[in-house]
């Protein structure tokens, strides 16, 4: 039997004495303030093989009890060391997700207190952070007083059920996306009984951004058929680009044809807050439904995303549930049941970290923390634009930009990207728009600075200087 197991009390056999849980916990925060400090000098994405990872943590189910410093150092050492580190400044890749540690305090106490926000009876006070949450969030977006709103694990989640409460609200119809709409909704369309045949995924204009004329001519052949256009899914920051709808002109549209506007600002909305971003943005406020995801530009750890619907309790008629074993604990005055605005009933208290980042750093300083992520991508533009072995493709849009190697292909700049992973430096994604193929850099980590970004652009440059020798 090996020293340091816990301490067995038959009459709590999961219980552990008070000291032991108290060292345990502090070493828990040390590794985890060890990441805070450290994490930038290590990798930024580190990759074992399936067999090196589950010969260190797998084998037969564990019979007896083990040493828990030892089990903790492995979920240290193997587990949470392989993976992409989306805090890491140089991490550039899909969407960073540069958590606060306000964020991680937040939802560390939510866990340790198991704090449920599934009805008002059983969690009032998670559920009024989650409703302060909503409406703070709800008011920077610029959507009217009554909208509904829940946080949900993620944008995928928060589009699909965006997607519900408007179908329920206004009946089945035709969708229409764009080729740079994110892929989870047209999946999520699908998952929620939309027919292949009620999707249109329109041609976007020479910028990625939803093609107005197309949609109206798409919509025209549609009633011509006997068809009903429902729905119209913009972005406000497309993962490839970072390009924003002409949401405005969208939103004229759905309200001319009487349709749905919905708005994917997961990655993108939150540039909303400042002042270099409000402008980009603007129409959002128009959405019928809208989401933002706070695990990517909010600075909140995994996971939260979050969805709005501006028409008062379209969320709560598509969601709600009160079977009889539940109306005790029924919604009165004031007092919302979460449970009642999306699929989830039990639900973890995501609205905590989000209300004590915003407690804690006020909003002046989320502001500048997004506006800079918008900053540096114009630095990453200019970099590639005074460098003639780079190509611009596309310029920085809210925190994004896409370029290439002059004379590379496909493979060269997937080659680059995977040269740059290996090492630890750095993580950037080789994306395609249309048939091109691209590098593309996200920038949204306050804690990125120019130097990282010039260093990343060299070591590009160095894994594909075979091209230019
Ligand atoms: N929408 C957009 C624009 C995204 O960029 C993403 C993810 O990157 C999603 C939706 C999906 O969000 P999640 O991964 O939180 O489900």
């Amino acid at each position: 039997m090996p020293d340091n197991l816990p301490i067995h009390d038959p009459a709590d056999p999961l219980g552990m004495a008070p000291d032991e849980r108290r060292r345990l916990a502090h070493w828990v925060v040390d590794r985890v303030l060890d990441h805070f400090e450290h994490s930038a000098e290590g990798p930024v994405i580190h990759e074992e093989t399936p067999h090196d990872l589950t010969s260190r943590l797998g084998g037969p189910p564990p019979e007896e009890p083990g040493d828990p410093v030892a089990a903790l150092s492995v979920l240290v050492d193997a587990v949470l060391r392989d993976m992409q580190h989306g805090d890491h400044p140089r991490y550039f890749a899909r969407v960073p997700s540069p958590s606060s540690f306000t964020g991680v305090l937040g939802d560390w106490l939510g866990t340790g207190f198991n704090a449920i926000a599934a009805s008002w009876a059983g969690g009032s006070g998670p559920a009024s952070v989650e409703l302060v949450v909503l409406d703070w969030l709800r008011q920077l977006l610029g959507l009217p007083e009554g909208s509904e709103g829940v946080l949900t694990s993620g944008g995928s989640l928060a589009n699909a059920t965006a997607l519900i409460a408007a179908r329920n609200r206004s009946g089945p119809g035709v969708a229409y996306l764009s080729d740079q709409t994110h892929s989870s909704l047209e999946r999520g369309l699908r998952a929620i009984g939309f027919p292949a045949e009620h999707v249109r995924v329109l041609p976007t204009d020479a910028s990625y951004r939803f093609n107005v004329d197309v949609l109206s001519d798409a919509i025209g052949l549609d009633r011509a058929s006997g068809l009903r256009p429902g729905f119209v899914v913009a972005t406000a920051g497309t993962t490839n680009t970072g390009a924003v709808d002409p949401l405005d002109a969208l939103a004229d549209v759905c309200a001319a044809e009487g349709m749905w506007l919905h708005v994917d600002g997961a990655y993108g909305a939150p540039a909303v807050l400042c002042d270099e971003g409000r402008a980009v943005v603007r129409g959002l406020e128009r959405s019928d439904s809208l989401v933002v995801d706070p695990h990517k530009w909010l600075f909140q750890p995994y996971d939260v995303g979050s969805v709005f619907v501006r028409h008062p309790r379209a969320l709560t008629e598509a969601f709600t549930m009160t079977p009889e074993y539940l109306t005790d604990a029924a919604e009165r005055l004031g007092e919302v049941d979460l449970r009642d605005r999306s699929l989830e009933l039990s639900r973890r208290a995501r609205g905590l970290k989000i209300w004590l980042t915003m407690r804690t750093h006020g909003l002046a300083r989320i502001r500048d923390a997004i506006a800079r992520g918008i900053h540096l991508a114009q630095y990453a533009e200019e970099a590639v634009r005074s460098d003639d072995r780079w190509e611009l493709v596309t310029p920085a849009q809210l925190g994004i930009v896409t370029f290439a190697g002059v004379g590379a292909t496909s493979a060269d700049h997937a080659a680059a990207a995977r040269e740059l992973a290996r090492d630890g430096f750095a993580a950037v994604t080789s994306t395609k728009l249309r048939e091109r193929s691209v590098l593309r850099l996200c920038t949204i980590n306050p804690r990125t600075t120019e130097e990282d970004i010039t260093s990343t652009l060299d070591r590009l440059a160095t894994a594909l200087s075979s091209l230019w020798s």
